[in-house]
């Protein structure tokens, strides 16, 4: 069958680069952008543009929407939603899931479908090998639309809660932001003893390929909650952390980051689990009141 028409909303580098993955191939595409001049070149490439939010709603039946944040959805749509009634919106702007909750219930209120969406490359590969997007929503929805959301990379269908995909983008974020963050933070502590970044990131790079080795039964741990001491136990990681934290402090760096982590290390000692594992943290974190 013929593809889908598709609109997007929202061209920034991201939008810009769903546009370009539909045009590629073959999708009939309407983009539209609070800013105009930024679907010059799409529509250069042969997309429709549309003048209005409303225009933008009535030229497709799926609407892909990548914005700053779900506000602008409802900044754009609001004032059509007369519109909406039939349509697929398919949201792959970040935000967080209690807001992908309440734009599923507006969609519902409005005769419309809601599809949320966290995408989990960056613009450049959007629809090339290896992409994929996490989606939540109705199963009947993802899978009427499949091939339609194939096109931005593989779909990831995490379960009907609309603020499913949008916690699991989250939750890769935190994993993926606190990596880097630490990165450039280790980077800073060798650098006050004068050691330049590039002789330390090929050991930066061979740690972070070892995690899986160090993450091994944390899975196991976590789901039973029960912490047995694997020959790293938690008062030895803390005393670590009380140093480094102290290094940063004397090398006059921003001790943020590993003061933040020696506090989760203080409090389980405190609380009395020192002799377990140092996955004893994840209860920490669950409970900020032990
Ligand atoms: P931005 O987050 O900068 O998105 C910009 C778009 O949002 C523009 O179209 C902008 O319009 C529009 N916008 C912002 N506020 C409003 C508003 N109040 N009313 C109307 N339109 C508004 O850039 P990206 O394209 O990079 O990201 C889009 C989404 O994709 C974000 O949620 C981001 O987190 C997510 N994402 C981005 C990745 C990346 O690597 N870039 C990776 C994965 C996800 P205007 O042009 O008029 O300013």
């Amino acid at each position: 069958s013929d593809p889908t028409p598709v609109t997007v909303i929202g061209l920034g580098p991201m939008g810009q680069a769903m546009a370009r993955a539909y045009l590629d191939r073959g999708h009939p595409t309407t983009v539209f952008n609070r800013t105009p001049s930024r679907a010059d070149a799409l529509v250069a490439e042969g997309a429709k543009r549309a003048e209005t939010a409303a225009g933008a709603l009535d030229a497709s039946p799926v609407i892909v929407l990548s914005l700053t944040h779900y506000q602008a959805m409802y900044d754009l749509l609001g004032p059509g939603v007369d519109l909406l009634a039939g349509k697929t919106l398919v949201n792959l702007s970040s935000d967080t899931p209690s807001a992908s909750a309440r734009a599923a219930a507006w969609a519902a209120d409005h005769g419309a479908t809601f599809i949320t969406g966290g995408v989990m490359v960056n613009p450049p590969l959007v629809g090339k090998e290896g992409a994929y997007v996490f989606y939540s929503g109705p199963s009947e929805a993802v899978e009427r639309h499949r091939s339609t959301l194939e096109v931005l990379g593989r779909v990831d269908y995490r379960g009907d809660a609309p603020e499913l995909a949008q916690v699991w983008y989250q939750a890769m974020l935190d994993l993926f932001m606190t990596i880097l963050a630490s990165t450039s933070h280790a980077a800073a502590l060798v650098g006050s003893a004068g050691v330049p970044a590039k002789d330390f990131f090929p050991y930066a790079e061979e740690l972070i390929g070892q995690m899986p080795y160090f993450m091994q039964g944390m899975a196991d741990e976590i789901s039973s909650r029960s912490y047995p001491d694997q020959g790293g136990n938690t008062a030895m990681m803390a005393a670590g952390m009380e140093h480094i934290t102290d290094a940063t402090v004397e090398a006059g760096l921003d001790p943020g980051l590993p003061a933040a982590v020696r506090d989760l290390y203080r409090r389980a000692i405190a609380v009395g689990r020192g002799a377990e594992s140092s996955t004893v943290l994840y209860e920490m974190i669950v409970d900020p009141a032990a």
